[in-house]
């Protein structure tokens, strides 16, 4: 079970790094073991609103508030997260897509309490990139957001792969069709084009044709190319 004063609490259990559903943005952003376990969170959270915002704002309130734009969500989706929800007096692990009805909308009831957020610890030698895009530098909801991990053995070939888009779907999606196209692979140029050409072909796909694809499509495809070929080390 849970208490009150452990729900901002972040801490190890076994293989997997626990965030209290009242930590704040800033707390995760500047907690050692984020940085460590899931830097990919710790830069989300650190692209939350601004200091002050930060400083109260809780990654449970990002999830249950449901905004399609809420930066964690992305980073969350990648790591793999489970959020933990008290329900009539008991705890359920949800897998964190299954929280999300909908934009703002989520399948928690009245009286639902989320308790805390887990994922695996990711290895050191797993490779990341947080990109958020806004409308200006400061104070900016996200008009898309693109979470990336990524490991590769000694010769190069991808061991860890997973990639999505945020601020763009109804709810978090987690594409293991993405994840498939590098897993095993030496990737070159052409792997790393046919990666963000799928990616980004997943914004018509699952949201439909919008004002916005016309922006987001091309955008989200050339950005994609230049994380992967920084994260693999592809001239
Ligand atoms: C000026 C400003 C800038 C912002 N910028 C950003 C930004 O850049 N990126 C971003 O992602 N968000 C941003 N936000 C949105 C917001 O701050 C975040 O979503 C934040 O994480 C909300 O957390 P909170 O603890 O304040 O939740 P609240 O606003 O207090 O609550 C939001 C909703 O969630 C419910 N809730 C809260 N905690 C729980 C829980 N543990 N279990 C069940 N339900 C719960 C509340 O009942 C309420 O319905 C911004 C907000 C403001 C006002």
């Amino acid at each position: 079970m849970f208490s009150i004063e452990g729900m901002s609490e972040i801490y190890e259990d076994g293989d997997c790094l626990v965030i209290g559903a009242a930590a704040t943005h800033e707390a995760i952003a500047e907690s050692e073991l984020v940085k460590r376990y899931a830097p990919i969170l710790a830069e989300a959270s650190l692209s939350v609103g601004s200091l002050q915002i930060r400083n109260h704002a809780t990654i449970g309130g990002n999830i249950a508030n449901a905004s399609p734009a809420a930066d964690t969500l992305a980073a969350l989706t990648v790591l793999g997260a489970s959020v933990v929800i008290l329900r009539n007096g008991t705890e359920e692990t949800l897998p964190l897509a299954d929280v999300f009805a909908g934009p703002y909308r989520t399948n928690l009831g009245d009286r639902d309490l989320i308790v805390r957020v887990t994922f695996p610890k990711l290895a050191a030698d797993v490779r990341h990139n947080f990109t958020k895009i806004g409308r200006r530098k400061a104070l900016s909801i996200s008009r898309m957001t693109i979470a990336t991990l990524l490991a590769t053995d000694s010769e190069g070939v991808v061991t860890k792969f997973d990639m999505t888009i945020g601020a763009t779907f109804p709810k978090p999606v987690a594409f293991p069709d993405i994840s498939a196209m590098l897993v095993g692979k030496k990737p070159g140029k052409e792997d790393i084009r046919a990666v963000a050409k799928a990616l980004s072909d997943k914004i018509p796909e699952i949201a439909g044709i919008r004002a916005s694809t016309r922006y987001k499509q091309p955008v989200c495809r050339k950005l994609s190319e230049r994380i992967l070929e920084e994260l693999i080390g592809v001239e």
